[in-house]
Formats: C-alpha cells, sequence, structure tokens
C-alpha cells in the first residue's frame, strides 16, 4: 500500500500540506476532507509527483520520492475530466493502452477489447465511437475515470471528481463511484469537501485543516468523536 511519510508542501512562504503521514493498505478508497485551501489538492498532487516536497512517499516499502510521475504509476483524475476533446471514446479511453502497446506489444484487438471492458464497467457499454464532446458532463466524467483505470494504476487519484456535475447526479455518481471502485479493487484517495460523499465513496476518511491531518477515521466514528469543534462543525 501507500506510505505517505511526514509530508510537507510549501509554495514560498504558504505551507500548503504541513508534515502529512498517512498510511493506506491496498484495496483501501480513502476521502481526503476539508475546506477549501486546505491543502488537498496539493496534497494528492505530491503524491502524483507533480508538486515537489519534502518528506517520503512509499509505495510497499519502496520510496517513489526520485521516480517520474508515469513510473509510479498512480493515475490522477481532474475535477473536469480533460479529455481529447479531438479523439473519440475508444480514442480517449484506449490511450495509455496504446502508448504503453509499443513496449508491451499488445494487439489492437487485444486493445479493443479492453476499451470494451472498461466502457461495460462505467456503464458506457457501446459508446467507442461517440464523440466526447457530444457526451454529458456525467457521461464524460465516466470516460475520465475509464481512461483513468486503463493503465492498471496500483494508486488512483481523484481530485473532485463529482464536483462539476450538479446535485441529483452527483448523488447518483458517488453511488456508481464507489461500486466501480470496488470492482476493480484499486486503491483510491478522493478529494472532496462534501462529507456526505466522503462517506458513500470511501472506506476511511481524512481531515485535512490549514494544511495538517487532524483526524482519520470512519465517517461514524469521526462524527461520534470528533477531535475539536471545528471537525465537528465540518460534518455536521
Ligand atoms: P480547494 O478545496 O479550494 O480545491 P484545496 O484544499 O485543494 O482547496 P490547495 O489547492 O491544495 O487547497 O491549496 C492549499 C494552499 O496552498 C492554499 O493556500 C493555496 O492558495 C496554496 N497554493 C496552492 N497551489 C499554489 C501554487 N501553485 N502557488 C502558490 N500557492 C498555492
Ligand atoms: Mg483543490
Amino acid at each position: 500500500g501507500l506510505s505517505v511519510e511526514n509530508v510537507t508542501v510549501r509554495f514560498g512562504e504558504v505551507t500548503a500540506v504541513d508534515a502529512v503521514s498517512l498510511g493506506i493498505p491496498r484495496g483501501e478508497v480513502f476521502a481526503l476532507l476539508g475546506p477549501s485551501g486546505s491543502g488537498k489538492s496539493s496534497l494528492l498532487r505530491a503524491i502524483a509527483g507533480l508538486e515537489p516536497c519534502t518528506g517520503d512517499i512509499r509505495w510497499d516499502d519502496e520510496s517513489v520520492m526520485r521516480m517520474p510521475p508515469h513510473r509510479r504509476r498512480f493515475a490522477l483524475m481532474f475535477q473536469d475530466g480533460q479529455l481529447f476533446p479531438h479523439l473519440d471514446v475508444a480514442g480517449n479511453v484506449g490511450y495509455a493502452l496504446r502508448v504503453s502497446t509499443r513496449a508491451s506489444g499488445a494487439t489492437r484487438p487485444a486493445i479493443a477489447q479492453r476499451v470494451a471492458e472498461l466502457l461495460d464497467l462505467v456503464g458506457l457499454a457501446g459508446f467507442e465511437r461517440r464523440r466526447v464532446t457530444d457526451l454529458s458532463g456525467g457521461e464524460q466524467q465516466r470516460v475520465a475515470l475509464a481512461r483513468s483505470l486503463a493503465a492498471s494504476p496500483r494508486l488512483l487519484l481523484l481530485d473532485e471528481p463529482l464536483s462539476s456535475l450538479d446535485r441529483e447526479l452527483r448523488e447518483r455518481l458517488a453511488g456508481e463511484l464507489r461500486d466501480i471502485l470496488r470492482a476493480t479493487g484499486v486503491t483510491a484517495i478522493l478529494v472532496t469537501h462534501d462529507h456526505d460523499e466522503a462517506g458513500v465513496i470511501a472506506d476511511r476518511i481524512g481531515i485535512l485543516d490549514a494544511g495538517r491531518l487532524v483526524q482519520t477515521g470512519t465517517l461514524a466514528e469521526l462524527r461520534a468523536h470528533p477531535v475539536d469543534d471545528r471537525v465537528a462543525r465540518f460534518l455536521s
């Protein structure tokens, strides 16, 4: 699993992430919850290798600190999935597979098969030839999720994947996202500032406040025994 040890991210005078330590066993879905500016995205980007930090980040006892982002095999999915508008759905989902094919020697039918499986997993069976620009916001997020899963990442990092969607769709997709993550067994960190969404999707929740990880536990545990008034108010 993932081990984050004493990780600090600074932007000049601002300490965005302040000495955070956190362990996430394989297969766990962990939610990072906290108010705006608490350092959630900065911590996620540091884990992904996109933000310089101090401390150590390990996967199964191997430090990934000196590994470039692609060698970590951690996939990061942003708020708006950032699909390639000039490629169709299959082109987007299969992108990472085609790039790695040159090394692995996977055949075109094998890639098409994998793309079909991934689309089925996210509830978009048969969408291969659709233009991504014609899809609804929720459909685009599912394509982005399928694309993130395509490379079989050992860790999936999701930064507010549902926040651009309207409330109704967000609630429906939260349940679907939980089921998809469970079905793949992938280890994941989900950033959100919605505690109900965190409770639905994640096994455990960590609360960030001003860059510090102030408490971790299940939503029920955090609600029953908040460490302070700020956490209590934030979860109510
Ligand atoms: P939100 O919920 O609004 O997305 P967040 O919890 O993701 O917030 P971060 O984006 O990690 O918060 O920001 C944490 C702190 O670091 C903030 O004070 C922010 O202004 C600062 N910060 C983030 N990125 C940069 C940057 N590239 N340069 C300077 N300061 C930054
Ligand atoms: Mg953020």
